[in-house]
């Protein structure tokens, strides 16, 4: 474990009280907000999906099919989900290059920048990319005005400012942290997807308002880490008791001492035991009481957190969006306990 940057004195623990801080959750009403459910809000965008060449290994059915299972098993309706716009290249220009950008918006990355990237350049990738990370930067949005929100993709945090790698082109977190930060908030983002977030700790090792916090896979890609404000690597098999145990070590004083503004919250499913590119051996209700402990721990400080789903590789990609639904059926069971 390591960690950087500056922290405040913690906070005494009483107000970590559930009534005091579902008090302060109750200020998100008083925004206004022109949407006619007042359900836990749910992003999503058909575009977040594009096509690939037959046999590609990444899962891109799977965004669609999250929603499929979120409304067939109505744990949402159709009138909690949000359509995001794509993000404006004015927002993209705010973490990443502008030779980067010029050359990825007109296809002109090169093969080798491309393998790097694991996808081929296609304008559909393009449009996939600026919806997800407009997906992520409302959910940010909704979460400063109701207390939560979730996104039905996100989490591309391996994208650094000059180059896309790891199946990730655009930064979705690191622009939506950016948005926030500009405006005067402390962004803690938590990432708990099974690989290290180094592009989006390498964007913010100097920024203050923005704090780093990662769980991952010692073991795993990518091979040369970055350093976030705080690390914390596991090793190859761990399971979900310990797993928990790690998590709740360090969100609490990370929370008390940072005082965020806003939570970005990356729950890639990639540490389950049968995801083929994570190491660890986490169950479906190991990953629903992580959620379930991130969002509540969060949301009952009265601290808002938007929601992304991150990493997660099945062939079978029916198993593969159930296993990231359960971020959002977590979130609403925190939504409704909390009263939001
Ligand atoms: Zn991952």
């Amino acid at each position: 474990m390591s960690c950087t940057k500056r922290l405040l004195e913690p906070r005494p623990p009483s107000a970590r009280l559930l009534a005091a801080a579902l008090g302060s959750c109750r200020r998100f009403h008083a925004e206004t907000v022109r949407h006619e459910s007042r359900g836990l809000p749910i992003i999503h965008h058909k575009k977040y999906a594009c096509e690939l060449p037959p046999n590609h290994r990444f899962p891109m059915e799977k965004f669609p099919r999250v929603l499929h299972f979120l409304l067939g098993d109505q744990v949402i309706t159709d009138k909690q989900v949000w359509a995001p716009e794509a993000a404006s290249e004015d927002s993209l220009r705010r973490v990443h290059t502008d030779d980067y950008l010029k050359k990825f918006l007109s296809g002109k990355t090169s093969e080798p920048e491309q393998r790097r990237t694991g996808f081929p350049w296609s304008e559909g990738i393009v449009r996939r990319c600026r919806y997800e990370t407009g997906g992520t930067l409302l959910a940010a949005r909704l979460a400063q005005q109701r207390g939560l929100a979730c996104s039905t993709a996100g989490g591309t945090h391996h994208a650094f400012p000059g180059y896309g790698s790891g199946f990730c082109l655009l930064n979705d977190l690191a622009v939506a942290a950016r948005h926030s930060a500009s405006a005067k908030r402390k962004v803690l983002i938590v990432d708990l997807d099974v690989h290290q977030g180094d592009g989006t700790a390498f964007i913010f090792k100097e920024e203050p308002s923005v704090f780093t916090f990662s769980v991952h896979c010692g073991k795993n890609f990518p091979v040369r880490k970055q350093q976030s404000d705080l690390d914390v690597s596991v090793e190859d098999g761990l399971e979900d008791g310990e797993y928990l145990a790690t998590v709740e070590a360090h969100l609490p004083w990370l929370l008390d001492s940072f005082r965020p503004d806003l939570v970005l919250y990356d729950a890639g499913v990639d540490p389950h035991w049968e995801d083929e590119l994570g190491r660890l051996r986490l169950t479906d209700h190991g990953l629903y009481q992580r959620d379930l402990y991130v969002m509540k721990t969060v949301v009952s400080q009265g601290v808002p957190l938007a929601a992304v789903i991150g990493g997660g590789y099945s062939r079978d990609i029916d198993k593969l969006a159930l296993r990231h639904s359960i971020v959002h059926r977590a979130a609403t069971q925190v939504w409704r306990e909390a009263g939001l």
